[in-house]
C-alpha cells in the first residue's frame, strides 16, 4: 500500500488571482504549475490548505463530508495570511468539478478520496517580506487513500511538552505550512528520544493539540476538550465528534485542561484519550510521557469509546447511518 497522500489524480482544478480578480477555474494536469523562484510563498510562506474527503456509498454514489466548514476555514486562513480573498462559491464549484471528474476513482470504504485545496502567494517580489502578495493561485488536488488502519491500529504515545509550543499562538487557527515546519524539529526529537508518536503541546501547563490533530478526553459520560480560541486549529472532526457525542447523550465540556488534571484523570479506570483529524478520524492515546516517565491511559490500549465514536462518524460518511446533520454533499 502506498503511504497516505503519496498518490495523486493526474488532474486538478486551478484558478489564479491577478489584477484584483480571480480567473475562471480550469481543470489542468496536476504537475502543470510553474512558479517564479522569487514567488512570495517560497520566501515568506504565504500558503494555506485544507483537507477533506469524498466517500463512496454502497449504491455507488459519491459524497463530500462537511465541505462548507472546510471552505469557511480556508477563507479564514487566506484572510489571516493576507492572501487575496477567496471566492467561496468558486472554490465549492472547483471541489465539485474535480471530484465529479474523478468520481470513478473514489475508493470504496474503508478507503476515500482525500481533497487538498491549496492557496499560495505567487507574486515574484522578494522585497515583500512585510507586505502581501498581489497575485495568488488556488488549486484542488485529489489523493485516493486506503484504510488508514491497514497496518493494524495501535494506541499512540504522546509526549507532554510544557516548554515549547506548536506555532506562534496567533497563528494556531490557520491551516498554514509554516506551523507544521515549526513543530517538525521538536516532533522528530520526541520520536528519537522517547519513541513518542506525537507531541501534545501544553504551553504554560495547559493542553492544546498535537502537530496535526486535536485532543479529546473521555471520562465516563463526559467528553472534554479545549474550548475554541485562536491558538489552535478548529478541527471539523473535533466539532463532528462533539455533535455525535451529544447525540449519544454525553456531556460535552469545552474548557481548559491542565497537564496535572490530565495525568490524574488518565490514571482512573474507564478514561480514554484520543486525537481527532480528517485522515484517521479518531485515534486512541495509550500513553503519556511526562518528565521522562510513562503514564498509561486506562490499560494503555485502544479504547471502546474511541472505536464507538469513530464508527458513528464513519457510518454517516459511508452512508450506513442517516445523515441527520446534513453533513454530506452528493457529487455523483
Ligand atoms: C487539520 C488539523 C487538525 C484536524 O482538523 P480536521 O478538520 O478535523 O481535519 C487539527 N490540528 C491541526 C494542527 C491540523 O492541521
Amino acid at each position: 500500500m502506498a503511504a497516505f497522500g503519496s498518490v495523486f489524480m493526474p488532474k486538478m482544478a486551478l484558478a489564479t488571482f491577478e489584477d484584483n480578480k480571480w480567473s475562471d477555474s480550469q481543470i489542468v494536469p496536476s504537475d502543470s504549475i510553474s512558479l517564479h523562484p522569487g514567488a512570495h510563498v517560497l520566501h515568506y510562506s504565504s500558503t494555506c490548505f485544507e483537507g477533506l474527503k469524498a466517500f463512496r456509498h454502497e449504491d455507488g454514489s459519491v459524497h463530500v463530508f462537511r465541505m462548507d466548514q472546510n471552505i469557511e476555514r480556508f477563507a479564514q486562513s487566506s484572510r489571516l495570511l493576507a492572501l487575496p480573498e477567496i471566492n467561496k462559491v468558486q472554490l465549492e464549484q472547483m471541489i465539485k468539478d474535480i471530484v465529479a471528474e474523478f468520481a470513478a476513482d473514489v475508493p470504496e470504504g474503508p478507503g476515500s478520496m482525500y481533497i487538498r485545496p491549496t492557496h499560495i502567494g505567487t507574486e515574484a517580489q522578494i522585497g515583500k517580506a512585510a507586505s502581501a502578495s498581489n497575485s495568488s493561485m488556488q488549486y484542488v488536488l485529489l489523493s485516493p487513500v486506503g484504510d488508514y488502519f491497514a497496518g493494524g491500529a495501535h494506541a499512540l504515545r504522546l509526549l507532554l511538552d510544557e516548554e515549547g509550543q506548536r506555532c506562534a499562538s496567533h497563528m494556531g487557527m490557520i491551516k498554514s505550512g509554516g506551523n507544521y515546519a515549526s513543530a517538525l524539529r521538536p516532533t522528530i526529537e520526541a520520536k528519537e528520544k522517547y519513541q513518542a508518536d506525537q507531541i501534545l503541546f501544553c504551553p504554560n501547563g495547559y493542553i492544546t493539540e498535537t502537530g496535526a490533530a486535536n485532543f479529546l478526553l473521555v471520562d465516563g459520560n463526559e467528553i472534554i476538550t479545549k474550548a475554541l480560541d485562536s491558538s489552535f486549529l478548529h478541527g471539523v472532526t473535533r466539532s463532528s465528534i462533539l455533535t455525535l457525542a451529544k447525540d449519544l447523550g454525553m456531556t460535552v465540556s469545552e474548557r481548559e485542561v491542565s497537564t496535572e488534571e490530565l495525568l490524574e484523570r488518565a490514571a482512573k479506570p474507564g478514561v480514554e484519550a484520543m486525537l481527532s483529524g480528517t485522515a484517521a478520524v479518531l485515534t486512541s492515546v495509550g500513553t503519556f510521557i511526562y518528565n521522562g516517565k510513562d503514564y498509561k491511559v486506562g490499560n494503555g490500549d485502544i479504547g471502546p469509546m474511541a472505536t464507538k465514536l469513530r464508527n458513528a462518524l464513519n457510518d454517516i460518511q459511508w452512508g450506513r447511518a442517516p445523515d441527520t446533520h446534513n453533513w454530506l454533499t452528493k457529487i455523483a
